[in-house]
């Protein structure tokens, strides 16, 4: 004992350290030396518990006046003069630093939570598909699914008719059984579930018939969901209460929907923007003129401007998907406008298109500019290369 530390020096605080600081000294400090993340060193196990003992005693407001009074003497069972026993470490419960420190520290391990408690039902999940303009404006499904229904004959007991179930002997109805066992900290406790009655405190002797025991039966259910406007491929929808039957008297849980947006032919989609592309001629992208567009609200007209070069996008305000929050507010629809070149000819177009090209370069050639040679050219290009 001659040899030990100074509480305070111990997390790093000053003698007048407020309980929020040594606590935070102290999560710093138990974090860097816990078991769990130094397994096997010893030193980090010695620094952990010379750590958990300073908070142990600097976190209790009466033990830290002592300390301050007496030092370590005040806990050494009498010499100091602390009077009435001192205070004996072993015997602390340590598991309420632990429920304090730990509770979000390292997962929340050391659960105190009783099994045999309401609880609620686990989420089930499910998925449907709907069409691209469904997902734009929302749609009523209805999807099928085995739910899980509480066993009507013995009403969730699991218990043969007329028969009860037994409160179980191991842990006599708690659900829990208490391990106690020896660790560098003294003598520490652990709760566990139950493993004769899983948790349940109940036992039940003559299983019910109709559900082997289980307390539930699987019935095929319809379900109806509402998938709201704006929705996009990937996005769940919450049904509250048609999940699993909850434990206990607990609520069922939650039927999480999947939506599985199929690909639209022509449309794209990026949030609440939809974009697509339209051919134009050449003659409309010089001339301009109007030009119908498809979008989720069906066709519309767009004026194509005199002069419009290609791949000119177009943007069309609030023609694209409505959000979910508000299907009044809806992003726009991005037209790529393609001009085309045409590919087959006839002989009477080729000759007004020779005029055009010649009165665009202030002259009439003379013979075609297509030739046998650049024929052959091509071809051979396209062959083998
Ligand atoms: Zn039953
Ligand atoms: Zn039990």
């Amino acid at each position: 004992m001659a040899d030990k530390r100074d509480y305070y020096e111990v997390l790093g605080v000053s003698k007048t350290a407020t309980d929020a600081e040594i606590k935070k000294a102290y999560r710093v400090l138990a974090k860097k030396y816990h078991p769990d993340s130094n397994p096997g060193d010893k030193e980090a196990e010695a620094k952990f518990k010379e750590a958990s003992e300073a908070y142990a005693v600097l976190s209790d407001a009466d033990k830290r006046r002592q300390y301050d009074q007496f030092g370590h003497a005040a806990f050494d069972g009498g010499a100091g003069g602390a009077g009435a026993g001192g205070f004996d470490f072993n015997g602390m419960d340590m598991g309420d630093i632990f429920g304090d420190i730990f509770g979000d520290l390292f997962g929340g391990g050391r659960s105190r939570r009783s099994n045999n408690g309401p609880m609620k039902g686990a989420n089930v999940r499910a998925s449907v598909r709907i069409t691209f303009e469904e997902a734009c404006f929302g749609v009523d499904k209805e999807i099928t699914l085995n739910l899980k229904e509480e066993c009507g004959t013995c009403h969730g007991t699991g218990a043969k008719k007329g028969t009860t179930p037994e409160t179980c002997q191991k842990c006599h109805g708690t659900g829990q059984v208490v391990y106690t066992q020896q660790s560098f900290f003294g003598m520490t406790q652990s709760v566990q579930p139950c493993p004769d009655c899983h948790g349940t405190g109940k036992f039940v002797k003559e299983k019910c018939t109709d559900c082997h025991g289980s307390g539930y039966i699987t019935k095929k259910k319809t379900i109806s969901v509402s998938i709201p406007a704006g929705i996009d491929d990937g996005q769940s929808i919450r049904i509250q209460g048609k999940g699993e039957p909850g434990v206990n008297g607990g609520p069922r849980g939650d039927l999480l929907v999947e939506v599985i947006v199929s690909r639209h032919p022509s449309f794209v989609r990026e949030d609440t923007t939809i974009y697509s592309s339209v051919s134009i001629s050449y003659a409309m992208a010089a001339l301009g003129g109007d030009l119908k567009v498809k979008t989720i609200d069906g066709e519309v007209i767009y004026t194509v401007r005199p002069g419009t070069q290609p791949g000119t996008k177009v943007r069309l305000r609030g023609k694209g998907v409505p959000t979910l929050r508000n299907k009044n507010v809806r992003g726009d629809h991005i037209v790529t406008l393609v001009v085309q070149v045409p590919t087959k000819l006839t002989a009477e177009q080729k000759e007004a298109l020779e005029h055009f090209d010649a009165l665009m370069n202030g002259e009439v050639k003379a013979t075609s500019a297509t030739t046998e040679e650049e024929h052959k050219g091509f071809f051979g290009k396209k062959k083998k290369r």
